[in-house]
């Protein structure tokens, strides 16, 4: 098993280094894939600290240029670079496609900085498959255990004493090429427990800058209770409707991203008290609702002086009476244990 390990780990960094020399050193990857990272406002340095890569727009080059470099072929599937082509009552037919082609491709490393798998983004501008593409869960990914770009971030998150949460892989390079390096991406998902508790290895600062949709916070807010669970601080910046860190940042530039991030960052909790407390308006019903969202977070918290500020807090905007809000408080945790 461990030897197996070995391989799926070796053939993904060598699958890495393919895709990069493609993007470098071929027409194809020169004039598709290193050309629509530029014109993203990716320099040459980000390229290569990521070490991004692009996958030529062919069947089975992967597979084809792994065979010459003596690779058994299992380890390809094991990884999900290659797969298997079925026929039409869905039995293996015995031959195989690269799973990544015609797109950039952004190698995902774990914490010691080895490749395990692949985010991968098409460069059609109406592609019927997906915007973004994964390498699959296989011995050495495991999706829900990873942040992209923890390696390249986990010195400046240290230093910094707070990590950036974002969505996109694009977020984290646009954002460590602006100086911005303690930042991380989800990729996607919705977090995990252990994502947090890899950042909890860091720091105990979070703060999330998700897309400014409105869709997007309220999905956010669950996976931020679970921040809040890991005992993690946790602020929230929100940017204008439609953009997200990326685009953002290559608006307004550096210096006012950062000076933005500084200004407008909230307390998640009086966050989600401002969005809650809008949302009910001037009804009593809701109201009392939005309180009682408000107060499940809260409850969340495992330090109780933090948890004594937030109440308190939460009375203010509200105005609510504090013992009201604490004795619902109460009410509340003893029916949810
Ligand atoms: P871009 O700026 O290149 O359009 P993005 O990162 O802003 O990309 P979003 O649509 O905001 O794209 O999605 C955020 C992240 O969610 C992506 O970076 C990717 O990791 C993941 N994602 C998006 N679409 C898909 C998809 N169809 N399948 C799998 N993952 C996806
Ligand atoms: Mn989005
Ligand atoms: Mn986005
Ligand atoms: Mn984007």
């Amino acid at each position: 098993i461990q030897n197996d390990k070995d391989s799926q780990y070796i053939v993904s960094n060598w699958a890495k280094d393919h895709y990069h020399k493609l993007l470098t050193d071929t027409d194809e990857g020169q004039s598709i894939g290193l050309s629509y990272l530029r014109q993203r406002g990716l320099n040459q340095q980000t390229i290569k600290t990521f070490e991004l890569g692009y996958s030529l727009d062919q069947w089975d080059d992967l597979l084809k240029s792994a065979e010459k470099a003596g690779f058994e072929r299992k380890y390809l599937e094991k990884t999900g670079l290659a797969i298997e082509r079925k026929d039409d009552q869905g039995k293996d037919t015995g031959r195989r496609y690269d799973r990544f082609r015609g797109r950039v491709m952004f190698p995902i490393h774990n914490i010691s900085g080895r490749v395990i798998g692949f985010g991968a983004r098409t460069l059609k501008a109406n592609d019927k498959s997906a915007k973004y593409l994964n390498s699959p869960e296989s011995d050495i990914y495991h999706k829900s255990d990873v942040l992209y770009g923890l390696y390249q971030a986990r010195q400046a998150i240290r230093n910094e004493e707070v990590c950036y949460l974002v969505e996109g892989y694009l977020d984290v390079l646009s954002l460590h090429q602006g100086g911005i390096r303690n930042v991380v991406a989800s990729s996607g998902t919705s977090l995990t427990e252990s994502q947090i508790r890899l950042i909890g290895r860091y720091t105990d600062n979070v703060t999330v800058l998700y897309d400014g949709d409105a869709a997007g916070i309220r999905a956010s807010l669950r996976g931020i209770d679970l921040i809040l669970e890991g005992g993690l601080n946790v602020r929230v910046v929100l940017f204008p409707d439609g953009d997200d860190p990326d685009s953002y940042i290559r608006k307004v530039g550096d210096q006012r991203f950062k000076e933005y991030l500084d200004s407008s960052s909230q307390d998640f909790i009086s966050f989600k008290t401002n969005l809650v407390a809008k949302e009910a308006a001037h009804d009593p019903v809701k109201k009392a609702e939005a309180i009682r969202e408000v107060l499940q977070s809260i409850a969340k918290v495992p330090d109780p002086i933090k948890r004594q500020v937030f109440l308190q807090q939460t009375s203010g905007t509200f105005g609510i009476d504090e013992q009201v809000l604490i004795t619902e408080y109460n009410k509340l945790v003893k029916n949810s244990s």
